[in-house]
């Protein structure tokens, strides 16, 4: 698991007084004098360029150096150039915001929501933290524009109203080659003018990934334990599509959800065949999923029909359709095409029962907080002649 953020980053020289900063990270000793100013370089030799605005220190005795310096644990090793960091030092505080070299970058727009998921991974709160917004904001125009993804989550994205639409736009002018993925519920868009107003951005490459959890309204409404939310959601696709939006559906798998899969894909097939996507995804320990293990979780073993037949449905009426956060020796080998490594990698891991296992570099692998609970029947996978399995 890579570190992400601390409290005790030690801040040293004239800091100057801020509460909170936004700085890119540089490991180039040739960067242009002009751009040195707003970055913070990493040291890792004696030989120090001139001129940056900060020093970072990462598992190395202190030092004087003509700005002001921040040492971090060996944690922090993995800093590169172009990663994006925001300074507290008030706070002794510095958190990682973007990694130019992650598989994919996420931004936590809002904690507030109005649904509250048996299985929210980041339960929310009712909090004003308008803030985020403006450090979302001063994050993006220091972004790699070639990073080829960006996600947007939550909370709930779209409560932010215009401050939202003012962050598709910010992004749309500064990243003009990077895709946009944004997780929302949905039902703000069940106002058609809500849903407008983001198809008029016009985006480049943009997609709302929002969840449906069954062809069952009460079924839906109990997953995310709100009255109502079935109908507003469902409304909100089909606005998104009038306004030329493309949408993802996203599936979480557990005890509420698996055993009508099968009707829920050939739901989607029926009355949302227009879909960009359709993402069936294991179940993340965390959160309150922690709280509501015993009604979320089932062994992935025991939906492992339900699934395959899901995905069958969805293939043959040609909706491109993915399994997320699985693990590929609990798969039908069909189904192994379908699988994609989604975890992010600073929450990736593997468990001891995958030593030997000769996929294991194209497996997703399991979330870190998996030790909580997971299934019994992992189990090595090896070709019949030792070799890596081919998936097609
Ligand atoms: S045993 Fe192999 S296929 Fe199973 S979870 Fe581990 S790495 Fe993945």
């Amino acid at each position: 698991m890579i570190v992400l953020g601390t409290q005790s980053a030690r801040y040293s020289g004239d800091i100057p007084a801020f509460e909170r900063r936004t700085v890119r990270v540089s490991t180039d000793p040739h960067r242009p004098r002009a751009l040195r100013q707003r970055e913070a370089f990493v040291v890792r030799s004696d030989d120090v360029p001139e001129g940056f605005g900060w020093y970072i220190l990462v598992d190395r005795p202190s030092r004087n150096l003509d700005a002001p310096t921040i040492e971090l644990s060996a944690d922090f090793n993995h800093l590169a150039d172009g990663d994006v960091l925001r300074l507290a030092p008030t706070k002794h505080s510095l958190r990682v915001l973007f990694r130019r070299n992650a598989s994919i970058n996420s931004f936590l727009l809002t904690e507030r929501c109005n649904n509250l998921c048996l299985m929210c991974s980041q339960p929310p709160r009712n909090v004003n933290d308008g803030w985020i917004v403006d450090e979302i904001l001063e994050a993006l125009p220091l972004i790699d524009p070639d990073v080829p993804e960006i996600m947007f989550s939550g909370g709930e994205p779209t409560l932010l109203g215009d401050r939202f639409f003012e962050l598709v736009q910010a992004c749309k002018s500064y990243l003009p080659r990077t895709a946009l993925h944004v997780l929302s519920n949905g039902r703000s868009f069940a106002n058609a003018e809500f849903a407008a107003k983001l198809g008029r951005i016009q985006h480049h490459d943009i997609m709302i990934g929002i969840p449906i959890y069954s062809d069952l309204s009460h079924v839906h409404d109990y997953v995310v334990q709100a009255d109502g939310a079935y109908d507003e959601t469902l409304r909100g696709v089909l606005n998104l599509r009038q306004a030329g939006v493309p949408v993802e559906i996203r599936v979480v798998l557990h005890k509420q959800t698996v055993s009508r899969l099968p009707a829920l894909a050939e739901f989607i097939t029926r009355n949302l065949l227009f879909v960009n996507h359709v993402a069936l995804m294991g179940l993340e320990m965390t959160g309150f999923t922690k709280a509501n293990l015993e009604d979320l979780w089932i062994d992935p073993i025991e939906y492992r029909a339900p699934l395959s037949k899901a995905v069958g449905i969805l293939d043959r009426a040609k909706i491109r359709t993915s399994i997320y956060n699985s693990q590929l020796c609990l798969l039908d080998r069909t189904m192994w095409p379908f699988a994609r490594q989604s975890i992010s990698d600073w929450k990736q891991e593997y468990m001891p029962e995958c030593d030997g296992c000769t996929i294991k570099d194209r497996c997703g692998g399991f979330f870190s907080s998996a030790h909580l609970r997971y299934s019994s029947h992992i189990e090595p996978v090896t070709g019949a002649t030792g070799e890596p399995v081919e998936l097609t």
